[in-house]
């Protein structure tokens, strides 16, 4: 007999599909999870939930610009909109509901510390062009979370303004760009390796560079010779994951960063795995030019939905010059002055400009600083070896069933990663794929791990666990996903149609991506 997540048990027989053990509802609820049409099904333009009275006929000063029809909201009142979207959010999974295994996005808990804080009114009832003297608190806040990172990774500077990971990688090559600049060096390629995350060869394409692929070498790291070979007058950097998205730490990155440089280049790490090495290793030390840190991923922040993300990047001295405005600067007299102009300052004056209209996501510095504050400096650290710790659990526990490509070469990083290949352990049963595992684990009540990335490895799943679940978590998720691979290498035919228990089905996700339907029209019928 099995515990859910909830610690409820289920009877013998609640397996079943629900589709063949159940009748369908006349609701087309089931139990108590609601079906919810989308709004605009629910409202109706014709419908208003408050009782406004009409107003009366005055002279319009639009200029003949005003709407001349309505507006076509769906009028809902104040129930109706409450329940539409607390259904709809119980549709969603979450880190509060769930072990939520994600690999690359570390989906750890957000201390709900950091949502004390961040609720402060002197940090959440602020506004940006509020007069500097009179926000001195929240400057402060910024000054000192930009401190902890330049600590943490050993760099010059820090540019706090990047809204998240890709916009600080961003950040990181038009800095890159603006010192080949001053140089009057006008180099064209950037090299990455083939397992980057899709957003490295995508911000490179978008400052208008040309992407070269580095191969990887059989367990799983940069090939050097490869890159070094590469390197030539043409080549502006060579962006680098550390630890990489195949879980591993990328032992040679110091002996690449001196190489780089040597041919005149600039190392651009992104550093959306800190979270495996903060408080153990300083990317500063391994020659690492600039680097994108990710307060959603490795400082506890909420990712998506639940807040935007934040993505500071730190800079080496090469670079600190080229840095965007506005920054915050500590004045003799224990001030902050906001600097929104080029000055010739310590590590300013050729500042590439600026990347977002204010200073970055104050709500996310105020909740990093509180988590970073709440751990210290030793308690950082241990978040990289429990986080480490957690994961290597998870791949000794899984890799007498799954193959784990890189499993033989020694402990993983943070995350876990697996493959559907056969390599000794009897593969998938004829037709079924990762794709047939990650669905069984939507029935067994899990978000599941990233699937098909790093695309270097076949049938990739790539778990990461993040330190902030217990062992008892991960022994029940380790339970569920064994069942699942089990299922899927015995061919178990109702795991073909898996998730059973889901509100929805199978979608055609191919299509879904392709051609997204992203406008509602009304249906014909009742027009
Ligand atoms: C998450 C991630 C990114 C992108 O970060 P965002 O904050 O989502 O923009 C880049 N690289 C790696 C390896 C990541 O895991």
């Amino acid at each position: 007999m099995t515990i859910n997540q909830s610690g409820w048990r289920p009877e013998s027989g609640a397996g079943l599909p629900l589709d063949t053990a159940l009748p369908a509802t006349a609701t087309g609820n089931r139990g108590l999870m609601l079906e919810e049409p989308l709004i605009f099904e629910i409202g109706s333009a014709d419908r208003s939930g408050v009782d406004i009275e009409a107003a009366p006929a005055i002279a319009s000063r639009l200029g003949g610009l005003e709407r001349s029809e309505a507006i076509g909201l769906p009028g809902l009142s104040e129930q109706e909109t409450v329940r539409h979207y607390t259904r709809l959010s119980r549709q969603n999974y979450a880190i509060d509901l769930g072990l939520f295994p994600l690999g690359s996005c570390t989906m750890k808990h957000n201390p709900r510390l950091n949502e004390k804080v961040a609720r402060l009114p002197g940090f959440a009832d602020i506004h940006p062009l509020q007069p500097v003297a009179t926000v001195q608190g929240a400057l402060a806040v910024i000054h000192e979370l930009g401190e902890w990172l330049k600590a943490l990774t050993g760099m010059a500077a820090v540019a706090m303004s990047p809204k998240a990971g890709a916009h600080g990688e961003l950040c990181g090559l038009l800095s890159i760009r603006a010192a080949l600049e001053a140089r009057g060096d006008a180099r064209r390629v950037i090299l990455v390796p083939e397992s980057a995350h899709g957003t490295n060869p995508a911000t490179a394409a978008f400052c208008g560079y040309a992407v070269e692929d580095i191969p990887a070498t059989p367990d799983g790291r940069v090939d050097v010779a490869a890159l070094t070979a590469r390197l030539g007058p043409d080549v502006a950097a060579v962006m680098i994951t550390n630890p990489n998205t195949c879980g591993l730490f990328e032992r040679d990155l110091k002996t690449i960063a001196d190489a780089v440089h040597a041919a005149g280049a600039f190392v651009y790490c992104d550093g959306a795995n800190f979270n495996a090495i903060v408080g153990r290793v300083r990317p500063g030390d391994l020659g690492v030019d600039a680097m994108h840190i990710n307060l959603h991923k490795t400082f506890s922040t909420p990712h998506g939905g639940g807040g935007p993300g934040s993505g500071p990047v730190v800079l080496s001295e090469a670079l600190a010059p080229f840095a965007p405005l506005p920054f915050v600067e500590k004045r003799a007299d224990g001030s902050f002055l906001l600097v929104e102009e080029e000055t010739a300052g310590e590590h300013h004056g050729q500042s590439f400009g600026r990347m977002v209209a204010f200073h970055g996501q104050m709500g996310m510095f105020t909740r990093a600083l509180a988590y970073i504050l709440s751990h210290g400096a030793d308690g950082l650290r241990q978040v990289a070896d429990d986080a480490v710790l957690n994961a290597n659990y998870v791949l000794r526990s899984l890799d007498d069933l799954l193959d784990a490509p890189f499993g033989a070469s020694g402990p993983c990083m943070h995350e876990a990663l697996f493959s559907d290949a056969d390599h000794g352990r009897g593969g998938l049963a004829e037709g079924f794929t990762t794709l047939d595992i990650a669905k069984g684990l939507i029935d067994e009540g899990y978000h599941p791990m990233t699937v098909y990335f790093p695309l270097v490895v076949h049938g990739a799943m790539l778990v990461e666990p993040t330190e902030t679940e217990s062992k008892a978590a991960l022994d029940q998720f380790i339970m569920a996903l064994r069942s699942v691979a089990e299922r899927a290498k015995a061919g178990d035919p109702l795991l073909k149609g898996a998730p059973w228990h889901a509100p929805r089905r199978r979608l055609d996700e191919t299509l879904a991506a392709r051609k997204p339907v992203l406008t509602w029209e009304k249906p014909a019928a009742a027009q």
